[in-house]
């Protein structure tokens, strides 16, 4: 009469020293660091171990939900990498959100008046973390043209309200350039240093 697998198994293992001992001997093939090293080589060629960070990260660098939001001349830009000739839909960012809410990049494209302040830090506490922050063009960066001794109008740089992920300098830059930041925050995102201490 065939044996059931648990029993043949029963009858292999030192059953007089009782269930711990049986338990370590069926784990004694595996043990040790030597060993655990060369399960892996063996399997390397036929399992990708990925860890799930990299998979978010990747989802969400190609995913980008830019805010619906722009101050000034640079914002024209911004309208013009949007749209059929530049096409962001294609880097995954093409999908301008006209709620905070459902936004995780906030583009800071034009200068950056007094007045707007807390309106913009508004907006960028009401977007779900992970966010990200892009600063296009000189007045974004530090002012700009509008920087002067005892100006009192605008804000010297987006970085003054909120952390900034990507600078891209011009006056104003070119769609491509946007472009060019989008990928650099991509990049950026699928190192994962955002989220890591
Ligand atoms: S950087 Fe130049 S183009 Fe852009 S908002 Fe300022 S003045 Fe306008």
């Amino acid at each position: 009469m065939a044996l059931k697998p648990s029993e043949s198994q029963e009858r292999e293992l030192p059953a007089a020293e009782g269930p711990q001992a049986r338990a370590e001997a069926s784990l004694a093939p595996m043990r040790g660091a030597e060993d655990e090293a060369r399960l892996m080589q063996e399997a390397a060629p036929y399992v990708r171990f990925h860890r799930l960070e990299t998979l978010l990260n990747a989802a969400r660098a190609n995913s980008l939900w830019p805010l619906t939001f722009g101050l000034a001349c640079c914002a024209i830009e911004m309208m013009a990498a949007g749209a059929s000739k530049f096409d962001l839909d294609r880097f995954g960012a093409g999908v301008f959100r006209p709620s905070a809410r459902q936004a995780d990049v906030m583009i800071f494209a034009g200068t950056i008046s007094r007045k707007m302040g807390p309106v913009i830090r508004a907006l960028w506490d009401q977007m779900p973390a992970p966010k990200w922050a892009i600063a296009m063009g000189g007045c974004t960066i530090d002012g700009g043209p509008f920087k002067y001794p005892n100006q009192y109008a605008i804000y010297e740089g987006a970085d003054t309200l909120v952390p900034i992920d990507v600078y891209i300098p011009g006056c104003p830059p070119r769609p491509e350039a946007l472009i060019a930041g989008i990928l650099k925050l991509q990049e950026k995102i699928k190192a994962g240093s955002k989220f890591r201490g």
